[in-house]
């Protein structure tokens, strides 16, 4: 019998802790289950049971823990195992992954949902009396059609929700209450489920076109040695397809399925689409969905009739499974499968990779555009290469044109954002009802807003960047931290009233399309106008329904979405993409404007993408205009090389935080020193990152590049008890550290 446990407690601390086991516990104690303990003075946590042993800590009186909250395991060995290299290989705490991994309601109280229905009282369980009451309702027309309704509705015996009584009926929920208080409707209390019904596959999967089928037979040979096969297929090439009668072999195996996708690309569509061949076998995990929604979700894999294939986005891959089988990583190349703040800053594409070497499964990952990494690593032998080149029943890939449009400007052709072959292309898909796709990549009206007269710039209190003015609230906002003033009226600098707007964001670009196009239907697709999953889906549907003739968006336009209509695409500044200070800053382009292109010329004829730049001459822009991702990846890997970075190096980012500026500019010269004295040339700075300061913690950065043979554990094992070293120092033990492994 255990006597003691260490719990891993939902704080980024790096440690375990260990409690003992109190008596009756003992023989229901089981490691992955959830406990609560007692921390300091007054805190209590739910904790989950990592290891149960014997080893008396010393040193100090050991804790009982207080309560046991589980009679099995709800995080099981694999989860663990996966939990266990996150945090070795992304330098973060098991707390940490534990806080992300795990739905809220899994850490606190987790209540189920219920819902009220609607029943008749004993006393009109009779049609005598029942029908005396619908005569005496003559003169209420509305609670009589309501109780109609409820007769109707409920005939064959089954039960009716008071919401949907109410909505069938279309009255005012006080009607309802009336016939409740006039002794009619009982109102009752049931426990429900808040997974959805969900419909059987009516639907068996397509035949796939040649293409397809030899994609899906070269993957197949492929998995034969080799546990990660790289699917590089143009856009509407039909991967999905693929991915489908992959998963229907791996369940015919009695396996399980995880198919990841990017937030933004887990839509209705794709849902639907696989619903209607797997059925209730598949399960979806959203972060948009209720925290009670995943607490669900993650109850039913540990159960005995877990879904066989889980949709989801990045933290799926923390889901319980017991038989994977398979793993697809769509959009492979994705930045939103790393996770930036806060920790753990793992990338779930590669975590899944580990996963699923665990249960000895195949892991898949597709794309249009593959990062850099993975192309290198699909064609250095450490995973296949499959391609699907032909587009869907033979589409044409877009035609690009590059506008210049500094030349554009000086000739005086711009209207606003438009150069003038952009307008003129935008009229003519309106003319012919054809839709319109313009994508520029800053949300808000306008992100820089300056005094004429004396140059002030409103900035954030807290952040080191401008505020970001949007228009329709006649807000400043902080896109760092949040922070929200009133636009000013005046200069608080010289006090006049003189305000240029610089830059244009998404509410700028709708506004002035309006003024060239009035009469056309537009919408607008970006962090602002999609903060619920129901907002999203509109836009989609109304886009794809075509209630809408324009689409103006920030990058998430980009994400896979399928639309038949669309004959123009507007690229409208590729400079901002061009000149991120990042050394991916061109491959990021690169697939930007190759997926946002792909949007273009669908079903109906061949579509034309307009790519506005003030630099013609940069030597991506023929690649994307020739789609020749061979090229493009042939010039980065040279500059790859040339500059010490990834596939060649890994990087990792060692940041420090403190709200005292010059304490932290001292650790950070001694932090640099000690680095340089174990990794030599391989460290530098410290240095000041793009945005130095957010929410009143100033922040600098080191940089570590190591050669991509050198053990990433021995690497970090050196930088923790560096860390540990210098943190002991009384002057020091506030600073915040942390890293970033493989950063994007
Ligand atoms: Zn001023
Ligand atoms: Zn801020």
């Amino acid at each position: 019998m255990p006597k003691f446990a260490d719990v891993i407690l939902p704080l980024p601390l790096a440690d375990t802790f260990t409690y003992s086991v109190p008596q009756g516990f003992e023989e229901r104690i089981a490691e992955g289950c959830r406990v609560t303990v007692p921390l300091g003075k007054s805190k209590h946590y739910t904790a989950l049971v990592q290891r149960l042993h014997d080893d008396e800590p010393e040193g100090y009186v050991v804790r009982p823990i207080e309560e046991l909250l589980d009679e099995a395991p709800i995080v099981l060995p694999t989860q663990t195992k996966l939990w266990q290299w996150v945090s070795r290989y992304y330098l973060c705490s098991m707390g940490e992954i534990f806080k992300a991994a795990v739905p809220q309601g899994l850490k606190g109280e987790f209540k189920p949902k219920t819902e009220q229905r609607i029943r008749l009282a004993a006393s009109f369980s009779n049609a005598t009396a029942l029908n005396l009451m619908l005569q005496s309702l003559s003169r209420a027309p509305r609670q009589k059609r309501l109780l109609n309704t409820f007769i109707a509705q409920t005939a064959d015996g089954s039960e009716i929700s008071r919401h949907r009584l109410i909505e069938i009926a279309a009255v005012s929920p006080n009607i309802c209450k009336e016939l409740i208080d006039k002794g009619v409707f009982e109102c009752y209390e049931v426990e429900i489920g808040r997974l959805r019904e969900q419909c059987a596959a009516v639907v068996p999967q397509n035949t796939l076109n040649e293409a397809q089928q030899q994609a899906l037979e070269s993957i197949n040979g492929n998995f034969a040695n080799k546990n990660v096969v790289l699917l590089h297929g143009v856009t509407s090439a039909g991967k999905t397809e693929v991915y489908i009668h992959l998963i229907t072999q791996a369940l015919g195996e009695g396996k399980q399925v995880l198919y990841m996708l990017p937030e933004i690309a887990l839509t209705k569509q794709i849902v639907e689409r696989l619903r209607r061949v797997f059925g209730n076998r598949i399960g979806v995990y959203h972060s948009k969905f209720s925290d009670a929604e995943r607490v669900e979700i993650w109850k039913k894999q540990l159960g005995d009739e877990p879904y066989d294939v889980i949709l989801g986005v990045r933290s799926s891959v923390f889901l319980p499974f017991k038989n994977l089988g398979l793993i697809i990583v769509d959009e492979e190349h994705e930045n939103s499968y790393k996770q930036q703040e806060p920790a753990p800053r793992y990338n779930a594409r590669n975590a899944a990779m580990v996963l699923a070497s665990f249960f000895g499964a195949k892991t898949l990952l597709g794309t249009a555009t593959p990062s850099i990494d993975t192309y290198y690593n699909a064609t250095t032998g450490k995973y296949a290469l499959v391609n699907l080149n032909r587009r869907y029943s033979s589409l044409q890939l877009p035609e690009i044109e590059i506008v210049d449009i500094k030349e554009q400007a000086r000739r005086k052709l711009m209207t606003g954002p438009f150069s003038d072959p952009l307008v003129e292309a935008m009229s003519r898909a309106l003319k012919e009802k054809k839709q319109i796709i313009l994508f520029q990549n800053r949300r808000g009206y306008s992100p820089l807003m300056e005094c004429r007269t004396c140059g002030w710039v409103p900035r954030c209190k807290h952040c080191d960047v401008s505020l970001t003015l949007h228009k329709n609230s006649s807000k400043l906002t902080c896109h760092y931290c949040g922070y929200t003033i009133p636009a000013p009226k005046m200069c608080p600098n010289c006090e006049t009233d003189n305000f240029v707007n610089l830059g244009y964001g998404t509410e700028k670009i709708e506004d002035d399309l309006l003024k060239i196009f009035p009469e056309a239907r537009t919408a607008r697709m970006d962090l602002d106008t999609t903060r619920t999953r129901t907002a999203y889906e509109g836009i989609i549907n109304d886009f794809q329904q075509g209630r809408t003739d324009i689409l103006i968006g920030t990058q998430m336009v980009s994400k896979g979405l399928d639309f038949d209509n669309v004959a123009v695409v507007g690229i409208l500044n590729a400079d901002i993409l061009l000149n991120y200070p990042d050394f991916r800053a061109s491959e990021r382009a690169f697939q930007l404007m190759a997926q946002v292109a792909g949007r273009a010329g669908r079903k109906n004829g061949r579509g034309k993408v307009y790519l506005q730049t003030r630099q013609p001459d940069n030597p991506v822009l023929p690649m994307v205009v020739a789609n020749n991702y061979m090229q493009f990846y042939d010039s980065q890997l040279s500059e790859r090389m040339l500059f010490h970075y990834p596939p060649f190096y890994r990087l990792v980012y060692v940041y420090t935080k403190h709200r005292d500026l010059s304490l932290l500019e001292e650790f950070s010269y001694i932090l640099g020193e000690r680095m340089r004295q174990l990794f030599d040339h391989r460290v530098l700075g410290p240095d000041l990152p793009p945005v130095a300061r957010v929410q009143q913690l100033y922040i600098r950065k080191i940089v570590l590049k190591v050669e991509g043979n050198l053990s990433q554990y021995r690497i970090n094992e050196t930088l923790l008890a560096l860390q540990k070293e210098l943190l002991e120092e009384k002057k020091f033990r506030s600073i915040t550290m942390y890293y970033d492994v493989d950063p994007l």
